[in-house]
């Protein structure tokens, strides 16, 4: 079947994906080749990434049940595609407590999250110690948890503040309780484009040497990309070859992440004039070129459905990707940052997603260990709706920000 369809495939393209189906690594010009596919080229692309997902990881799709925190919105970077940063006197600014994330959590586990994701602004006022007394309350009060915790970001501003090595200080975070780190802040991993993002953030070495020195104390990253606003697909094939390049020498980065970017009310879009994310067509060629790309080094890729919506999402997952994401658990809805997907996907929804498309759904702990096998559909548990514990501001606690907000920092952090 795939031969003939080749017969209608530019032989470029078709030699490329024959290439990475015999296991040959593909090139960051082949990556960026397959980045423009059309047409046939593009459905033969999708078809050759579903194949390789089949030969590297079977027919099982993974989620894992977990909560998303921000613990705080109060940011001093400045980034233009963030619709979530508050200046902190802004009415709607917040720094949570230590008790109101302990509830949080305390309510994530009631409704079965085996991990707590927590990320924030990088606020002006807070050091090091900071992210340790947050890790080390959560991890004291909840040890069950998987803290994926920090992104280089926050990482990056902690390390400044304090006067230690940067291996030390990630081993430092591991011994409070820190068990992984979300690999985000990558954004795209080129200079030229994170001065025009966010030309506060940190460049392009240090996101690699954070990255690197996580890896080798032990804690592993996720790795994302966020892409349609300013990039080109020459830029989306070397930031891949970078990744690529991180785990061969590592081998710590637990999955690749594509996250499309949302437009709506930042300063990227309605100042700067990116372009207003990309296009379905695109979302679904990104996955397909990162697994074909990341074989055999990286082989989970993730959906993420808060960015592509459930039916996009069943459509990635036969275009390359294995893994549906997380439940994230957020409990408010707004629509005030433009994205329509961004509320919380219950454990039952993933399963039945998943098999809405012939596929096995498998829940997986933060390192993609294996939890529980849902072969079977009368076998599933009944999981109680636990209410959502509506937190009140208290303390230095100000109003929570949406769902989708919330669900962002993710991609940005
Ligand atoms: S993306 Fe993160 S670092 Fe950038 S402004 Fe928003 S909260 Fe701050």
């Amino acid at each position: 079947m795939f031969e003939r369809m080749l017969e209608d495939v530019n032989p470029r393209v078709a030699a490329i994906l024959e290439a990475a189906l015999d296991g040959r690594e593909i090139s960051l010009e082949e990556a960026e080749c397959l980045l423009e596919a059309e047409g046939a080229d593009r459905h033969a692309l999708y078809w050759a990434a579903d194949k390789a997902r089949q030969e590297d990881v079977g027919d099982d799709v993974t989620y894992v049940v977990c909560r998303n925190i921000n613990f705080t919105n109060i940011c001093y970077v400045g980034c233009s595609f963030c619709g979530f940063a508050r200046h902190k006197h802004e009415s709607d600014a917040f720094v949570h407590d230590t008790e109101t994330l302990l509830e949080k959590c305390a309510d994530a586990i009631e409704r079965g999250a085996t991990e707590i994701c927590m990320q924030g602004g990088i606020h002006p006022q807070k050091d090091h110690a900071y992210y340790h007394e947050i890790a080390s309350a959560v991890k004291a009060a909840f040890p069950q948890l998987h803290l994926h915790a920090f992104s280089p970001e926050e990482i990056d501003f902690g390390h400044r503040k304090s006067d230690m090595e940067i291996g030390d200080y990630l081993a430092w975070l591991k011994e409070a309780g820190v068990s992984s780190l979300p690999g985000t802040a990558a954004e795209i991993l080129d200079d030229e484009i994170r001065d025009i993002l966010s030309p506060r953030k940190l460049k392009t070495d240090r996101w690699v040497e954070i990255i690197k020195a996580a890896h080798r104390v032990g804690l592993p990253t996720t790795s994302t990309v966020m892409y349609g606003h300013i990039e080109s697909p020459r830029h989306i094939a070397a930031h891949m070859g970078l990744i690529r390049d991180v785990q061969k020498e590592t081998g710590g980065f637990t999955e690749f992440v594509p996250l499309g970017y949302i437009h709506e009310r930042n300063e990227l879009y309605n100042v700067l004039g990116s372009r207003p994310g990309a296009t379905a067509p695109e979302d679904l060629r990104i996955v397909a070129v990162a697994r074909l790309f990341m074989r055999p080094w990286i082989t989970n890729i993730q959906v993420s459905w808060v960015k592509m919506g459930h039916k996009l999402g069943q459509v990635a997952l036969d275009a390359g990707a294995n893994d549906f994401g997380g439940t994230l658990m957020e409990e408010s809805i707004s629509r005030e940052s433009g994205s329509q997907f961004g509320e919380n996907t219950s454990p039952e929804d993933f399963r039945r997603l998943i098999r809405e498309i012939g596929r096995v759904p498998v829940e997986r702990g933060t390192l993609y260990q294996s939890l529980r096998r849902f072969d079977d559909p009368a076998l599933d548990p009944v999981t109680p709706v636990a209410p959502v514990t509506p937190v009140a501001p208290e303390g230095e606690s100000g109003p929570e920000r949406s769902a989708e907000e919330s669900a962002s920092l993710q991609v940005i952090g």
